[in-house]
């Protein structure tokens, strides 16, 4: 605290990243990274874009990736919006699409910078507890309200809403903005793109950070109707012109055209996933059904927190969030099949020991 800050600052609640541990030899299963690295073509055009060029400003409209996403969802260009990672995204969508008076509605556990921007923006959340199970009920979202959200899968769930529930949240709701948050969707989900042509409310978000292995090069995305796009856009030209850099706009283009990388890699985090799931289980484990690249999982007999510590103590490194209802549980990273392992191994250890 300072005399020069503002009151507003002053009583700020920031969001609070997972760590980014300084040594290199740590298992790191604690931010839902990739464990495997970025397409080699990303890699390649993002080194021949480091000549000169950079002295330039980039495409404030990132139009060629506009173009790519477009392509690839049977959308068209003005129907997408991108930013510096889907954080960014997501609180434009703050700013210019929820309504002040009435709250917004999200689960009780969901991603918890939503209510950070909802305290940047002036506007007030209204907590709906998911059912018994951990699954969100649509049923719950008939209030009134000035806008919605919930990342589907849910994080730090992993639980799948399925395309009819989502319709049912969208129908209750034609006059507020829906907004799916799908940063873990190609993992097991099925996109609610297919739906922004006929609920003009719904709004869907993306990251490459996740499923595509670029969190470190910081892009996200919306797609839904253009007219809300267009309040996107009014937010980012108020705020920064160039949320993309060259790098991250041609990086971004070769991640969308190299589908035969990305199907690889998610095929290969999914099955390590089940392969995780079960021997969780045989180890005593309850594991929430994953449709992401984590799982949430508790043991009845341990203290989540002193197994967090225990892990660390092991060099492997996964999230615990002191939360109600949650705060039994471990958020654990799908990582590579030998990472795992190891999990595993030092979990058996902890067990035992
Ligand atoms: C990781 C994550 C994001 C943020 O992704 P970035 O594009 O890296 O900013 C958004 N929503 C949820 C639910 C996430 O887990």
């Amino acid at each position: 605290m300072s005399r020069f800050w503002s009151p507003f600052v002053k009583d700020l609640v920031p969001y609070v990243p997972g760590e980014q541990p300084k040594l290199d030899n740590l298992i790191k299963l604690n931010t839902n990274e990739n464990p495997y690295g970025p397409s080699p073509k990303v890699l390649d055009a993002i080194r021949a874009q480091l000549d000169d060029g950079l002295r330039l400003y980039p495409a404030p409209n990132a139009d060629a990736l506009k173009d790519t996403i477009a392509g690839y969802y049977g959308v068209t260009s003005a129907q997408v919006f991108v930013g510096n990672g889907s954080d960014e995204v997501l609180a434009h969508i703050f700013h210019a699409l929820f309504q002040h008076g009435k709250p917004v509605l999200m689960p009780d556990i969901s991603y918890s910078f939503y209510p950070v921007y909802c305290g940047l923006y002036g506007i007030e959340a209204q907590l709906l507890p998911l059912a018994e199970d951990f699954s969100i009920r649509p049923e719950d979202y008939r209030q009134a309200n000035g806008g919605i959200i919930f990342p589907n899968p849910n994080a730090p769930t992993g639980m799948l809403l399925p395309l009819a529930g989502i319709e049912q949240i969208l129908q209750a709701n034609p006059d507020s903005v829906v907004v799916v948050d799908e940063a873990y969707v190609d993992f097991g989900g099925e996109t609610a793109i297919a739906l922004v042509d006929r609920y003009p409310n719904l709004l869907v978000t993306q990251t490459l950070s996740k499923s595509r292995s670029l969190a470190g090069l910081r892009v996200g995305l919306a797609v839904g109707h253009a007219d809300l796009i267009e309040a996107l856009e009014r937010i980012k030209n108020s705020f920064n012109s160039y949320p993309l850099d060259r790098l991250a706009i041609v990086g971004a283009v070769a991640a969308f055209e190299d589908q035969a990388y990305f199907e690889t890699c998610c095929q290969a985090v999914i099955d390590s996933r089940e392969q995780l799931s079960t021997a969780l289980a045989q180890l005593g484990f309850e594991v929430l059904p994953s449709a992401a690249n984590f799982v949430l999982a508790r043991h009845p007999q341990r203290d989540a927190a002193q197994l967090a510590a225990g892990l660390r103590e092991r060099r492997v490194i996964v999230r615990h969030f002191r939360l109600p209802r949650i705060e039994q549980f471990l958020r654990i990273t799908v990582g590579t099949p030998e990472q795992n392992q190891a999990l595993l191994d030092a979990l058996g250890d902890l067990l035992n020991g």
